[in-house]
C-alpha cells in the first residue's frame, strides 16, 4: 500500500494538534492508503511538544522532530523532506488551515492524472485584515514581474509531492529558505487545487506585519537581483540629473550673470542625494547578508529529541 506522509511544523500550538489529528484520522478512513504524520516542533513554550508525544506513545504512525528553539517554518518543512519515508509528501498546518479534505483529491489526482505536485491555492483571504491582504496581493504581483519565479497569489505551502519533487527540493541546500519560490523554481508538473479561506482553530497567527516583511524581502532577494539593476540605474539618472543642472547653471550664469544662489536647495539636494545613495547601499546590504549567512554555512536546524 502506499503511504502519505504528512509534515505539520507546530510553533505554540497546544490547543490545535488533538483537533489536528481527530480530524486527519478521519480523512484517512476514506482513504485507501497508509499515512505518517511527522509534527515538527519548532522550539514551542507551551505544551506542543507533551501533546505531540502523547499521541506518539498511543500511535506509532505518530512521529515527530523536535528543534533546539524556534528556526521558523521553512526549516521545520526542510528537517521533515529529510525523514519521511512516505511515497508522497504534504505540509500541513497545525491550525487546520489547510482543509485536510483537499488531500483526497490531491491524491486521486497525482496518482491518476499523473501529475508531480498537486497544489493548493486560496481563492478568498475573508477575515484577513484589508491592509495584510492588499500588502500580501502587490508583493505576489512583484516578485511575479522581476523574478525568475512564478508563484500564484493565494498559493500555500499545502501541497502534495512525489519523491522525485522533493528530492529536488533537497538538493537547493540555501539557508535563507523561500519555499514557495523553491517549489516553482524546481519545475515539474503542478496542479492546482482551490479553496475558500479557513480561519485558524484556536490561537493566533505567528505572522506579525514587520515579519511578514521581512519574509517578502527575503523572498525577492533570494529568486531576484533586478533591485541591484534598479540602484545602479539610480545612480546613472542622478549623474544625468546633475549634469543637466550643471549645464544650466553654467549657462544662467555666462548669459545672464546670475550669480548661483539658493542654501535650502543646496541642503534639500544634499540630503536627497545622500538618502538614494544610503537606500542604495541598503539593497546591497541585504545581498551581502544573504552571502554572509550562506558562506557560515550554519545548519538549518538543530535537534533537540525526535522519534522518525
Ligand atoms: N510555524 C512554525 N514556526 C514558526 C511559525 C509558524 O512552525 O516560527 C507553524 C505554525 O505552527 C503553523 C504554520 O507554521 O502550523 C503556519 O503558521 P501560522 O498559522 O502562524 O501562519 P499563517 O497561517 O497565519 O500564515
Ligand atoms: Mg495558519
Amino acid at each position: 500500500m502506499e503511504m502519505i506522509s504528512i509534515i505539520v511544523p507546530c510553533f505554540n500550538e497546544q490547543e490545535n494538534i488533538n483537533i489536528f489529528y481527530e480530524y486527519l484520522i478521519k480523512i484517512f478512513k476514506n482513504m485507501d492508503c497508509d499515512f505518517e504524520i511527522i509534527f515538527v516542533d519548532d522550539g514551542s513554550q507551551d505544551k506542543t511538544l507533551d501533546e505531540i508525544k502523547k499521541l506518539s506513545n498511543y500511535n506509532n504512525k505518530i512521529k515527530y522532530i523536535s528543534f533546539s528553539r524556534n528556526f521558523g517554518k521553512e526549516s521545520a518543512i526542510f528537517a521533515g523532506f529529510e525523514k519521511y519515508k512516505g511515497d508522497y509528501v504534504t505540509i500541513m498546518d497545525a491550525d487546520l488551515q489547510d482543509p485536510p479534505e483537499l488531500l483526497i483529491d490531491m491524491y486521486h489526482t497525482i496518482r491518476n492524472e499523473l501529475y508531480d505536485c498537486v497544489a493548493a491555492r486560496r481563492i478568498t483571504r475573508t477575515n484577513e485584515s484589508k491592509l495584510r491582504s492588499f500588502l500580501s496581493k502587490k508583493f505576489y504581483s512583484i516578485i511575479n514581474k522581476i523574478s525568475e519565479v512564478e508563484i500564484a497569489d493565494g498559493a500555500r505551502d499545502y501541497r502534495l509531492m512525489t519523491r522525485k519533487m522533493v528530492n529536488a527540493i533537497l538538493s537547493m541546500k540555501e539557508c535563507t529558505r523561500f519555499s514557495k519560490g523553491i517549489f516553482s523554481w524546481v519545475g515539474f508538473h503542478t496542479k492546482w487545487l482551490s479553496y475558500k479561506n479557513i480561519t485558524r482553530t484556536n490561537g493566533k497567527t505567528s505572522w506579525s506585519l514587520i515579519k511578514l516583511f521581512s519574509y517578502a524581502i527575503n523572498g525577492i532577494t533570494s529568486f531576484s537581483d533586478l533591485p541591484l539593476s534598479i540602484s545602479s540605474l539610480l545612480g546613472i539618472l542622478m549623474c544625468l540629473i546633475s549634469f543637466i543642472m550643471i549645464c544650466i547653471i553654467i549657462f544662467k550664469t555666462l548669459i545672464f550673470g546670475d550669480p548661483t544662489s539658493g542654501y535650502p536647495s543646496l541642503i534639500c539636494t544634499i540630503v536627497f542625494i545622500g538618502g538614494i545613495q544610503l537606500f542604495c547601499i541598503g539593497i546591497l546590504g541585504q545581498y551581502l547578508s544573504k552571502v554572509y549567512i550562506e558562506v557560515k554555512k550554519r545548519p538549518m536546524y538543530i535537534i533537540k529529541e525526535e522519534k522518525i
